[in-house]
């Protein structure tokens, strides 16, 4: 049996205001019910008034993925009882969506796979109900914020690809700056659809899993249901129709509810918006302004910087690293060292948003250690005072950080060397030559890899095999 995965994911779009209401969509944090207004309680009488930027960002990702917008499309009420729901119903888009089709580019066990989207459509969130103790609060500073939901066809083909796409499609997200795409904060949510086929058959019954909040639940979810399905459908039973919420802690599906079906949420005609229609001239300036996706952004990096493979995957994944990196290359102007020092050096102190140097500074010491002026080892440490608050210049500045260049040093390091390893030197003369190698290394630790190897190997040599030397 196949596995056939079908995902609904709802993007929160990164507005200042509510979809059809002045309030801040800032919600995260802030005191509950303190972002909400008449239009957004569901006070009988208000009327809702689209929000032109949450359009915009909306379509700027049906651009970027190559959807098809449609000229014009219509909002509907989805109507269902929950105290979260103040209206009694969700304006959503349901009969015509803003946008069909495109597709969702991720990185495959064979190569770059592509998922085709079905539709995107708007919609406006829900409140929230906060558990306390043997209550249960309603916090509404949610209800009202713009939505993107993207639902793509059931042709994901494992739990490890599923991940792989939402990864891929937060990316996305970020990098056109239409959604922060936290998960763990709720602005990107999967509801993840699964069921079981055998190739060439039609689909079989699936199940609807909820409350994966990351990337990686939506795997560990789906991989879980999957096999819970496997096991019925090895007992002869059926798969029920159901939607299940996921624990993380647990490693488990449990039962939410059993599926309605569209009828029992009486979808019809918002009264209360017109069509939304899109005209060409938006679409242009959408177009116009629309940025460089990750996508053409690897495309560029394979092409110009050779960058690629999963160093490119984990450097493009957050915008402000990729620019990092960018910027990096372009001072050292040695792309692939920059990403060796990106990935190996700075994500590790990479804390929170500050990068721990900023870009020019650490390509200036990239080119420096490229240039021979010092050790790989030197400039680490150079890196983490740098890191901790020091000045990457004054450091550089300082007597002790300068690399030791001419001959005068170096002698004077080989001599130094050589008395306090008497014992190598005397080996070394004896005939015993790998005792070069440990000299070597232990002058490069005296002044920290301050020198330059070869040059130190060439002076001790010398030194050694000068006859008048330690008699
Ligand atoms: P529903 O009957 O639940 O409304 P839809 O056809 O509208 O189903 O699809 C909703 C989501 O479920 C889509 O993301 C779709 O890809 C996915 N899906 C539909 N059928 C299946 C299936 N048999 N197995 C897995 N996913 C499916
Ligand atoms: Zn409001
Ligand atoms: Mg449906």
């Amino acid at each position: 049996m196949d596995i056939v995965i079908g995902l609904e994911v709802h993007v929160q779009l990164a507005t200042r205001s509510k979809l059809f209401c002045g309030c801040s969509a800032d919600y995260f944090g802030a005191p509950p019910n303190s972002l909400t207004c008449p239009v957004c309680l569901g006070y009988p009488g208000t009327l809702p008034l689209l929000n032109r930027r949450a359009v915009e960002l909306a379509l700027r990702l049906a651009l970027a993925l190559g959807a098809q917008v449609q000229t014009s499309s219509l909002f509907d009420r989805k109507s269902y009882f929950y105290p979260d729901l103040p209206k009694g119903y969700q304006i959503t888009q349901y009969r015509s969506p803003l946008a069909v089709g495109g597709t969702v580019s991720f990185p495959g066990e064979a190569g770059e796979e592509h998922l085709r989207i079905r539709e995107l459509h708007l919609e406006e969130d829900a409140g929230k109900l906060v558990h306390a103790g043997d209550r249960t609060l309603v916090d509404l500073n949610r209800a009202g914020v713009g939505l993107l939901e993207i639902v793509t066809e059931p042709e994901l083909r494992s739990p490890e690809a599923a991940r792989a796409f939402v990864r891929s499609l937060r990316t996305v997200l970020r990098h056109l700056r239409v959604s922060s795409g936290d998960m763990e904060k709720g602005a990107l949510r999967c509801d993840a659809n699964v069921s079981l086929a055998r190739a060439g058959e039609p689909l079989g019954s699936k199940t609807e899993i909820k409350n994966m909040n990351s990337a990686r639940a939506v795997e560990r979810a789906l991989a879980a249901e999957a096999a819970r399905q496997r096991e019925l459908l090895s007992r002869g039973e059926r798969v029920e129709r159901a939607t299940y919420g996921w624990d993380d802690a647990l490693g488990k599906v449990f039962l939410q509810r059993g599926k309605e079906d569209a009828e029992s949420y009486r979808y019809f005609p918002e009264p209360d918006l017109p069509p939304l229609d899109i005209g060409p001239e938006l679409l242009a300036r959408v177009r116009g302004e629309l940025p460089e996706t990750p996508q053409e952004r690897l495309e560029r990096w394979a092409r110009e910087l050779a960058v690629t493979g999963t160093d490119a995957q984990t450097l493009i994944a957050e915008p402000e690293r990729a620019d990092y990196f960018e910027e990096v290359a372009r001072v050292c102007g040695r792309p692939r060292q920059a990403a060796s020092w990106v990935l190996s050096e700075v994500l590790r102190l990479w804390r929170a948003k500050e990068p721990p140097l900023a870009p020019g500074e650490l390509g200036l010491l990239v080119r420096a250690v490229a240039q021979g002026e010092f050790s790989r080892t030197t400039a680490k440490e150079l890196l983490r005072q740098a890191a901790a608050g020091a000045s990457l210049q004054e450091l550089l500045n300082s007597e002790q950080m300068r690399p030791l260049k001419g001959s005068e040093p170096l002698r004077e390091l080989a001599q130094e060397t050589l008395l306090a390893h008497p014992q190598a030197a005397a080996d070394y003369r004896a005939g015993r030559t790998q005792a070069l190698g440990f000299l070597v290394g232990q002058a490069m630790k005296a002044v920290r890899g301050r020198a330059d190897a070869p040059q130190l190997h060439r002076v001790l040599k010398e030194l050694l095999e000068e006859d008048h030397w330690g008699g």
